[in-house]
């Protein structure tokens, strides 16, 4: 076994998380369940009832998509490598998109026939950690479905600006893990 050990031991036997309780056994994604400003229901309604919320103006949680106010977003991830592994590491994000680009992916998304968006801007709408609070420049890449959409954040200075290229450390992983809510303390003991 190369590289840190803590990572051998999360992807073997796992670590007792003091937070959630559950044993983490191999790498996790963390996801926010909404946008950052979203102050609605976090109970998911299904994607096929956006149209509906869209014609009438209501606003809507799925998913896949929110619709709040003038503001529409959908679900993406921002994956990452993690050093010396095979590994990826993905925050599930939520990222905004114009009304028209919106419209334009909504119906992609429930078209039988796979067409595929060019890269459109759009707003990281969530806080990831150590990050400051407010929305930052990405872009936004879409994937021949079942894959989930790539959201590339564009400046330099969020503190995940450059592990995109660069990767993730096993230190700097379970670090996020912390200050997301997962603490895998006895990862800190172990060597
Ligand atoms: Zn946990």
């Amino acid at each position: 076994v190369t590289g840190d050990p803590r990572l051998h031991r999360l992807l073997t036997q796992g670590f007792r998380c003091e937070t959630c309780k559950d044993q983490h056994i191999g790498i996790f994604d963390v996801a926010f369940s909404s946008p950052m400003h979203w102050t609605g229901s976090t109970e998911k309604r299904t994607d096929e009832e956006v149209h509906a919320a869209l014609a009438i103006g209501r606003d809507i949680l799925t998913n896949n998509f929110c619709l709040d106010g003038e503001h529409r977003f959908i679900r993406c991830i921002i994956p990452f490598k993690i050093h010396d592994s095979e590994e990826t590491f993905a925050f599930g994000v939520w990222g905004s998109l114009s009304t028209q680009n919106f419209q334009h992916h909504l119906d992609d998304f429930f078209s039988p026939a796979e067409t595929l968006m060019r890269p459109v801007f759009s707003w990281l709408s969530n806080r990831l950690p150590e990050s400051e609070d407010r929305s930052y420049k990405c872009r936004l890449h879409f994937r021949p479905r079942p894959d989930r959409l790539v959201l590339e954040i564009g400046e330099e200075d969020h503190p995940f600006y450059s592990a995109q290229t660069q990767g993730l450390s096993v230190q700097r992983l379970l670090e996020g893990y912390t200050l997301t809510g997962h603490s895998l303390r006895d990862a800190s003991d172990e060597h």
